[in-house]
């Protein structure tokens, strides 16, 4: 089958299958479940928020954390050190800025911040290559 990559992420636990298998992984029902509750939540989510997304559906913790990073291995989901733990989220089609909150921690998406990265010779590969992450510390509305 072919994918078409303009189109959105899938939901669909048919969809999904076929991208585990596509992928590689084995489509277990955790993996499918791991996969569905990431990409459903509207921010990076931690391993504790998957295991309390998930509820009475959530195998252990364990488990649960191994599918996360074995679908990041793969590309499945982005993964990223943000706040104070590990967070993954759905892969999107575009990079994009990640929020932080200094006093409690929560961590939002920020798409409308774009960084320009000039054509001066101080800054690393890595930046002008597009390869880092933004992430802007300050106080979410809840707390403000
Ligand atoms: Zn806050
Ligand atoms: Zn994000």
């Amino acid at each position: 089958m072919l994918s078409n990559d303009s189109m959105p992420a899938s939901t669909k636990t048919e969809d999904l299958k076929e991208e585990l298998r596509e992928a590689g992984l084995r489509a277990t029902g955790s993996r499918v479940a791991v996969l569905r509750c990431v990409r459903l939540a509207d921010r990076p989510v931690a391993l504790a928020d998957v295991v309390a997304l998930l509820g009475g559906e959530a195998p252990d913790r364990a488990t649960v954390y191994r599918n996360l990073v074995d679908l990041a291995d793969v590309g499945l989901l982005r993964r990223a050190h943000l706040g104070d733990a590990w967070r993954f989220e759905g892969q999107d089609e575009k990079d994009h800025a990640h929020f932080v909150c200094t006093q409690c921690g929560n961590v939002e998406c920020a798409p409308e911040v774009t960084l320009q990265v000039g054509s001066g010779r101080a800054s690393p590969h890595a930046v002008k290559d597009g390869h880092f992450q933004v992430q802007l510390h300050g106080v979410c509305d809840d707390c403000q």
